[in-house]
């Protein structure tokens, strides 16, 4: 059972000994981000660009793209903002980089993989976000959806160091990539899992079919051990790994999470301070605790039940 109110948070994320866990939000636009600074996020770790574009025919024009970069880098003076490029995909149409009818679209040209199509809309979006960058004093960085091999990760990484872009890393959202974290980091500077992709791609069920929710769910301990594997390749490369998906709002699961490695957590803004009360009331070496039980549980249901028993700040 959810803490009964949101609680407050107060603007920094650590656990009950000190270890600093980075609390931030995920937005979409302007709006959202005022509503995030307001709400005590650290920073934006997922700035979801292509929901400002949807339904578009033609490519945003540079200067619109730099505007609504900047309005949301603009709520974030001196922090962290993660710009993700565009996620074109079957749950967010964008025509300007192919609409083509497949037969099985969530493993499709989806993602980074329609920069191979279409590489000026990338080039484009990367120029818009260096100018962007440059004319707001947040700490921008960028990273890119759907990478599944270290190459995808070098190419994308060459491209951002070609607009000047400092901080460029990937998202873990395709089994794979959890697996071979390590070697996309050799490339990318941090990466961050996108627990709702990566669940749905370990489970092989849907994301958008309701009926599939006990499927869909990230406490699965087969997707506990990939992001679990993922850390470990960060911490072997000495690169950041955080959560950007919908498993960072969890406050249950958000203590496992930090347990299994996670360095910071990014998630809706009223999710914040259930969250950093968790982490507030639980030590490092308890969210480590919570992370091997439920890894080593059987099933999502058993890994949940074995880590809500343990958290009694929860009751
Ligand atoms: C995810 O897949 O977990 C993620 C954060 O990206 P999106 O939900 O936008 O696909
Ligand atoms: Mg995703």
């Amino acid at each position: 059972q959810r803490p009964s109110v949101f609680r407050a948070f107060d603007g920094t994320g650590r656990t009950a000994d000190g270890v600093r866990v980075q609390l931030l939000a995920n937005v979409s636009d302007a709006r959202e981000a005022r509503d995030a600074a307001a709400a005590g996020a650290e920073g934006v770790g997922l700035f979801r660009t292509e929901l400002s574009f949807l339904g578009r025919d033609a490519e945003p024009e540079l200067a619109e793209q730099v505007a609504a970069y900047r309005a949301v880098l603009a709520e974030f003076p001196g922090r962290r903002v993660v710009v993700r490029t565009l996620d074109a995909g079957v749950d967010k149409p964008l025509a300007f980089v192919g609409a083509t009818v497949e037969p099985n679209p969530a493993l499709g040209v989806r993602g980074l993989r329609t920069a191979v199509r279409f590489p000026q809309v990338l080039d484009r979006q990367l120029e818009a976000i260096a100018l962007a960058a440059a004319a707001e004093s947040a700490d921008v960085w960028v990273m890119a959806p759907m990478v599944a091999t270290p190459d995808e990760a070098h190419e994308f990484v060459d491209a951002c160091r070609a607009h000047g872009l400092a901080s460029a890393g990937v998202m873990i959202e395709v089994p794979a990539a959890a697996l071979q974290s390590r070697w996309l980091l050799e490339h990318a500077d941090f990466a961050s899992l996108g627990t709702n992709d990566l669940t749905q791609y370990t489970m092989a069920a849907d994301r958008e079919l309701g009926g599939l929710a006990s499927l869909s769910t990230s406490w699965q301990p087969a997707v506990l051990a990939l992001i679990h594997a993922a850390c470990q390749g960060g911490e072997a490369s000495g690169r950041p790994v955080g959560v950007c998906g919908e498993a960072a709002a969890d406050p249950a699961l958000a203590a496992v999470l930090v347990g299994l490695g996670v360095t910071s957590l990014s998630m809706t803004p009223r999710a914040l301070g259930d969250v950093a009360a968790v982490l507030a009331s639980t030590t490092s070496r308890e969210c480590v605790d919570l992370a091997r039980l439920a890894l080593a549980a059987p099933t999502a249901g058993a890994a949940r039940a074995a880590v809500r028993r343990r958290l009694t700040v929860l009751e």
